[in-house]
């Protein structure tokens, strides 16, 4: 691998992608259209910040198109009245279009985002398929209940959709945030108005064709390209959007619940960031613990909201583990995400890159021990070298913020009523790891932590049905699984008195 991971491997000519970009422009109302003020925006390529496409800019008044048309399409249009049965087809349609399309859109996906395509092509894009196929299951399956009354009454609660929902998603699981959000909201029968990031529009729009082709009655998808401030903002605050869901920063996150309050008090579901806590026990096998906390921290270029950024190891086994984890970093493949082999890619753009940078500035400043990495790589391109500090202590700000790249911040603990109290002393509550062959340890420490999902010597399941979300700072609500229907729905009680009943 020596041979890929090298500044000159790095500043080598590209691999070109074949995949042609055929749609670079507002989804509105069933059909591709330019932005009202014909604006349009690059997209760049992160391996060597080139311009992949321009894209149509949407700005406010798009998303009022937007918005009219998914109204349109709730109140009038024969989405939400159909039977479900018949709204699972077409999700069952798309599903196997996206599979048969598995490969061009894993092309997109890496060339917008820098992602490994091979991790693309055989994990993501095929969890997105499934994650359809999954929901497409729930649309017959979703139904009210017969509620017992104390008088003379018949009651029943009716699960309705809840109407247009907006959804704003980030750029660093493009094609599956785009799933997560879509898929409940499907099948449940609402109409949606999409915002990409504006990092990575293309898979969405490619995808977006594909569930017209599938099926999907017009105006029932609406896919916005632009930015946060001015087209995301403008679907946070409409007033005729019923529900929002957004991932993303924390920060932004308090903004779009702020629009969604002052405007119409739409409900919100929020997936923010993390600081994971990643936590290796006395007894662990420190090989495989390196591996699996490697994993947990640097997977898709440590872009990840629930990355394990904080590698809590008992003293123990520290020194092993330190020394193990440097060299697994060092062994790190990081290289042009087309090739074969490749596993990191460059950071997402600019911004991320010079933030990471600056955070393992702040790393060494403050005293943590930079055992590798800590610089970019080549010349051009977001590329960073896996980077590993150990002696982190909690109050550096590489432990307390989230960096969102490759930097492993390795630090000590003794027992686990400490570790479980500095794992907790954080804003955050996204996800935890724990690495321990004792039971007793991992049922201790899956209770105290305050967290949405504990991987108890694994990391990074998403599987469809698992639910997904944060506590604290890191978010509100649920995504996926039964849980995530929740989101999409209106409950009606329906009370009928009885007359003339035998029985009650
Ligand atoms: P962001 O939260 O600003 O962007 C996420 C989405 O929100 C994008 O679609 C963006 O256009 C939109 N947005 C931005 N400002 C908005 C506004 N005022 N109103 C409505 N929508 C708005 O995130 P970012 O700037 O891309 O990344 C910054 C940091 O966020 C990262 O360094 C990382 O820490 C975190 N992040 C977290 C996740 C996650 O999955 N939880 C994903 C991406 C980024």
């Amino acid at each position: 691998h020596g041979n890929y991971s090298t500044a000159a491997a790095i500043d080598q000519e590209p691999i070109n992608p074949s995949v042609s970009i055929n749609y670079t422009q507002l989804l509105i109302d069933g059909k591709f259209v330019p932005a009202v003020s014909g604006k349009t925006f690059p997209t760049l390529d992160p391996r060597t910040e080139d311009v992949i496409a321009h894209v149509a800019e949407g700005e406010a008044e798009d998303v009022n198109l937007a918005v009219a048309a998914a109204r349109k399409a709730f109140d009038e249009g024969p989405w939400p009245r159909m039977t479900a049965y018949e709204r699972s087809r077409i999700m069952l349609r798309f599903a196997d279009l996206l599979e048969k399309h598995n490969d061009a859109i894993a092309e997109l996906e890496t060339w917008d985002n820098g992602k490994p395509y091979e991790q693309a092509a055989k994990i993501e894009i095929p969890m997105v398929v499934r994650l359809f196929r999954y929901y497409a299951g729930w649309a017959d399956k979703i139904h009210g209940l017969t509620v017992p009354a104390d008088g003379p009454h018949h009651v029943q609660t009716l699960h309705e959709p809840i109407g247009v929902a907006g959804q704003i998603i980030p750029w660093n699981f493009p094609l599956l945030m785009y799933a997560w959000k879509l898929g409940p909201a499907l099948a449940c029968g609402n109409t949606i108005i999409l915002k990409t990031a504006e990092q990575t529009p293309l898979s969405a729009m490619f995808a977006s064709k594909l569930l017209y082709e599938a099926g999907l009655p017009q105006g029932v998808l609406n896919v916005i390209s632009g930015y946060g401030p001015t087209a995301g903002a403008a679907l946070a605050s409409h007033m005729d959007v019923d529900k929002l869901a957004f991932t993303g920063s924390t920060e932004t996150g308090k903004i779009v619940l702020e629009l969604a309050a002052r405007s119409n008090l739409k409900p919100v579901t929020l997936e923010l960031g993390g600081k994971s806590p990643f936590i290796v026990c006395e007894d662990a096998d420190v090989d495989q613990a390196v591996e699996l906390a490697h994993f947990a921290l640097f997977f898709n270029q440590g872009q990840c909201c629930c990355a394990g950024s904080r590698t809590y190891v008992h003293e123990s086994v520290y020194d092993e583990f330190v020394e193990k984890a440097k060299a697994r970093a060092l062994r790190r493949i990081v290289g042009d995400p087309f090739k074969n082999g490749i596993e990191q890619g460059p950071q997402i753009d600019t911004e991320q890159f010079e933030k990471i940078l600056g955070y393992i500035r702040s790393g060494v400043e403050s005293g943590a021990t930079l055992e590798t990495g800590g610089d970019r790589l080549g010349s051009k391109g977001y590329y960073v070298q896996p980077t590993v500090f150990s002696n982190v202590k909690d109050d550096m700000l590489i432990a307390k913020d989230e960096i969102f790249g490759p930097v492993q911040s390795i630090l000590k603990f003794r027992d686990l009523d400490e570790v479980i109290k500095r794992a907790n002393s954080t804003r955050y509550g996204l996800a935890a790891g724990v690495f321990t062959q004792n039971i007793d340890t991992a049922n201790t420490l899956t209770r105290a932590l305050r967290v949405g999902t504990v991987w108890i010597n694994c990391f990074d399941v998403f599987d469809a049905a698992i639910p997904f979300g944060g506590y604290k700072m890191s978010g509100q609500g649920r995504e996926k699984g039964i849980y995530g229907l929740n989101n999409y729905l209106q409950i009606k009680a329906v009370v009928t008195p009885i007359k003339k009943a035998s029985w009650l």
